[in-house]
């Protein structure tokens, strides 16, 4: 395997071991790439070594000094999937990683093996849909109590809630995403981090996990602020062309290592074809998201300037005076490539200019190579109800942008076009 990080003193970039870390071309008929590992099962050399192998798969054993996982079945693992998994750590500088089916599967597997019935989850809000959905509806159904506080820059609805629980010591996580969908508001992990420490101190400290679709892995590192698990809908940037749906779990080896064996027994894993889609894909990460990135800052641009827009929502015209401005600076180091805007005119208006775009397709998902626009009060977000829509932020003129890695002027022209209409 190849596992190098640096050259002599020098510390190699994430970007620079997309290409090879991980994986051996020796074991592969000197394969510049990795194949597809397009199999179900793995022949064990000796029986002896099948034995081995399953003892450390169901932790029957401590591993040995320099024993690895053999290769046993794919629900379990496979070459695929472990080369993507060493490959995604790198960018989070997450000790472990775990790939997933979808980026539900992930959030799912994560919170219910974090999570025993009789305890309690408390995330933010706005949350992605199927998170709200899974929140409100079906883990309360396995006895999980779940609490809700409005995201937001300032520390005063966290710290509500938690010294509100009646039982901190039954607290088994805490879920956020940041910045929030569609509003791209922000909360502090930094912050929430010592709230919770100081509300539920105990060893190991209550995980706190973080989806980071929005500007991971490149714009927003959690780990690094306090965040104990890193959540992906790998379906967004990581994937980044709208050709697969898929998941990741990054973080410390214990709680992975927990995640891990969930996903074992719930078969939450993803193919080794999408693991080869995505090994490919993490090669261009980092000219993608930067490419969308500045495109967006044009376009963000443009519309904080256009007569029939009311009010451009992007980190990267965030305001100094603005509470958020602070956590913005400490915490994430560049825009990324979402916009909310909100036309003057409501849901008419909106649904005028998204039936008249030409170029930036009508589709919900985010992340890909091409620029994508959605209505979140009447797609994303229906499941919300109107006056929770209301006090959000989700106004009926808002329109969300995934800006792509087309030609700033083209999508501008587009727009221009769209909104005079
Ligand atoms: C899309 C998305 C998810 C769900 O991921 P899937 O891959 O569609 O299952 C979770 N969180 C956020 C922020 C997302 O945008």
């Amino acid at each position: 395997m190849s596992k190098r990080r640096q050259i002599g003193d020098h510390q190699l970039h994430p970007e620079s071991m997309m290409m090879g870390y991980g994986y051996d071309p020796r074991l592969s008929e000197g394969a510049l790439k990795s194949p597809i590992f397009q199999t179900s099962t793995f022949v064990f050399n000796s029986a002896q070594e099948g034995k081995a192998f399953f003892e450390i798969a169901y932790g029957l054993r401590e591993r040995g000094p320099n024993e690895e996982l053999g290769l046993i079945y794919s629900r379990l693992n496979n070459p695929d999937l472990e080369i993507l998994e060493n490959r995604l750590a790198l960018w989070d500088g997450a000790e472990e990683s775990a790939v997933f089916v979808s980026g539900m599967a992930a959030i799912a597997t994560s919170l219910l093996a974090l999570a025993p019935a009789g305890s309690t989850l408390i995330h933010s809000a706005p949350i992605y849909g199927g998170t709200d959905y899974l929140l409100t509806h079906i883990l309360p159904s396995f006895g999980i109590e779940t609490i809700g506080f409005d995201a937001g820059p300032e520390p005063e609805a966290l710290q509500q809630v938690l010294s509100r629980l009646e039982h901190p010591d039954r607290l088994a996580a805490v879920l956020i995403e940041t910045p929030a969908n569609p509003t791209n508001t922000l909360i502090d992990i930094a912050q929430c981090r010592q709230l919770i420490d100081a509300h539920c101190p105990r060893a190991p400290r209550v995980p706190l996990l973080v989806d980071n679709t929005f500007l991971g892995p490149l714009w927003q590192k959690p780990l690094s602020h306090g965040a104990d698990l890193v959540l992906y809908s790998a379906t967004k940037f990581i994937g980044g062309h709208s050709d697969l749906i898929a998941g990741a779990c990054l973080g410390a080896k214990s709680l992975v290592d927990k995640v891990r064996t969930l996903r074992t027994f719930f078969g939450t894993m993803t193919n080794p074809w999408t693991g080869w889609l995505l090994l490919r894909s993490l090669e261009t990460l980092k000219l993608r998201m930067t490419s969308q990135m500045k495109n967006a800052r044009y376009v963000a641009d443009f519309l904080a300037d256009h007569p029939r827009v009311q009010s451009v929502h992007y980190l990267g015209l965030l305001q100094r005076d603005d509470p958020a401005w602070e956590v913005y600076r400490r915490q994430c180091t560049a825009p990324g490539s979402l916009i909310s805007f909100e036309v003057v005119g409501g849901e008419q208006a909106a649904f005028r200019v998204l039936d008249a775009l030409k170029l930036i397709r009508l589709a919900v998902s985010l992340g890909g190579t091409e620029s994508l626009a959605e209505h979140p009060a009447t797609m994303t977000h229906a499941d919300v109800s109107v006056d929770r829509q209301a006090h959000l932020g989700i106004t009926p003129g808002m329109i969300r942008l995934s800006v792509g890695v087309e030609h700033p002027e083209d999508l501008i022209a587009d727009l221009t076009q769209a909104l005079d209409a």
